[in-house]
């Protein structure tokens, strides 16, 4: 069958035609990129890192405890009752990731995902430092198991459990605190059977992960990478390869008048390429933006005396029409509906009440007769946002005569805890407005005299007043 430009399309980079696994040893990057990334990458470390260990008010900075479902966004805490909140927020980060995509490409993949800083910036520069660029790490790999690469692959090895020992605490971190982090290591493992398995098994993910599966993970296993067909458009910015400038591609030969285009052929833009993918056969599914062709390019170009540039930031229409960034339809609706989900995002969390009150009937509560009048029972759950713990007590408001006890304790709320009482309610026969009342039940700060909220129940009687 005769060949086409496009059969590259085909098939994966990291796989042969009998569908085998092709291993990609990139030659080590280096460029003003590839500079500026590597910043990047260490002030997100650092947040990440360091972020478990920030506390605010006594509380962690970031707390997303899926175990007891209670999170902690920047010191405000997120309980069940919020999750509307969460999922809104949730549809508003998709959204936001697609115009962001729409407009931007990939630029999340290369700059920002843990997943590429921890391989490309982390992992694979250890890598480098043991075993060499790119040509050492294949002669090793193909050397007969000798003491230099007993000692390199085992040291390599070593280091990089521990360090996905070192990335699975730190997740832990962020699902049951640093605190609880700390009891789970210093207590007798015996204590934590389950908390150590779970390290173990999260330590051995990831180290097979940035390990073996690399490349593949936003090959074929990232949801977001897979979704980059339907996202990116003529006008998306993308890694791109002018070839309108580069082509006809041709060896460099110096002192001769070139006829060719700016493409010496010299490969270092493959090279490089982390995902195995040659940027010149157009945007393709497994780039990652990571922009390590646009440093080697940009040092070939110096090299020969030619522009910077021949492989950039730039969009398919921007390269084929010499085209600037344009707004179209899809770009500005998604901006408006972005808009629109961070507004009504924005008035919900300004409006969450700190103090979250349920107050139900008690389960087969009936009516008792009593000297002092008819008596029904009800439990009341109190959820403290805040920081501060709050004393709260009840009234009764629309009904003047009547009494409220509160059974097993007061409605003192502890800070960012929650606290549930039986309520008993009694009231004179004479003061109930036939088989129910609807009541309604004031819970006040006891502290400052403020309303928290005003609880609407029925209370059951008799038919008759008397
Ligand atoms: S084509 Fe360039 S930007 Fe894309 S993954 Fe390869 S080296 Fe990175
Ligand atoms: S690095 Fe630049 S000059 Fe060399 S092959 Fe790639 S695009 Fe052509």
């Amino acid at each position: 069958m005769s060949q086409t430009p496009e059969d590259f399309r085909k098939s994966i980079s990291t796989v042969d035609s009998e569908g085998k696994r092709v291993w990609v040893y990139p030659r080590k990057p280096k460029g003003r990129y590839h500079n500026w990334r590597t910043i990047v990458a260490i002030i997100l470390l650092a947040f990440l890192v360091g972020t478990p260990f920030i506390k605010m008010n006594g509380q962690p900075l970031l707390l997303f405890n899926i175990l007891e479902r209670r999170f902690i966004i920047f010191g405000a805490t997120f309980w069940p009752q919020d999750f509307y909140l969460l999922a809104l927020a949730f549809v508003t980060g998709i959204v936001g990731i697609i115009l962001f995509t729409v407009v931007y490409g990939r630029i999340f993949c290369g700059w920002v995902c843990p997943q590429t800083i921890f391989m490309e910036m982390v992992f694979r520069k250890i890598e480098y430092l043991i075993e060499g660029d790119f040509n050492k790490q294949k002669a090793l790999d193909k050397m007969p198991w000798n003491s230099e690469k007993l000692f390199k692959k085992g040291l390599k090895h070593f280091i990089f459990f521990a360090l996905a020992f070192g990335i699975s605490n730190i997740f832990l971190a962020y699902i049951i605190g640093v605190d609880e982090l700390y009891t789970i290591i210093t207590d007798p493992p015996e204590k934590h059977i389950v908390g150590l398995v779970a390290i173990l098994v999260f330590s051995g993910v990831f180290y097979w992960i940035f390990t073996w599966f690399r490349e593949q993970v936003c090959i074929i296993a990232c949801p977001y990478g897979r979704l980059q067909g339907a996202m990116l458009d003529k006008n998306s910015l993308v890694v791109a390869y002018d070839y309108i400038r580069g082509e006809i591609r041709g060896k460099f030969r110096k002192k001769e008048v070139r006829t060719e285009g700016d493409c010496i052929d010299c490969h270092q833009c493959v090279q490089v390429c982390p995902t195995g993918i040659d940027i010149r056969n157009g945007t393709q599914l497994e780039c990652i933006n990571c922009t390590a062709c646009m440093d080697a390019c940009d040092s070939i170009m110096d090299r020969v005396g030619f522009d910077r540039g021949l492989i950039r930031y730039a969009s398919e229409d921007g390269i084929a029409k010499r085209e600037p960034f344009k707004w179209t339809p899809r770009v500005i609706s998604y901006t408006v509906v972005l808009f629109g989900l961070v507004a009504l995002l924005s008035s919900l969390i300004a409006t969450r009440s700190d103090i979250e009150t349920t107050m139900l009937q008690a389960r087969g509560n009936l009516y008792r007769k009593t000297e002092a009048g008819i008596r029904n029972h009800y439990t009341i759950t109190l959820i403290n946002k805040t920081v501060e713990e709050i004393p709260a007590e009840l009234k009764l408001e629309n009904v003047e005569k009547g009494t409220i006890e509160i059974v097993g304790g007061d409605l003192t709320v502890p800070r960012q805890g929650k606290v549930s009482r039986t309520v008993i309610i009694i009231i004179p026969r004479e003061s109930l407005s036939g088989m129910i009342t609807q009541l309604n039940i004031g819970v006040y700060n006891s502290a400052s005299g403020e309303r928290i909220s005003t609880e609407k129940v029925k209370f059951l009687g008799p038919q008759s007043r008397k």
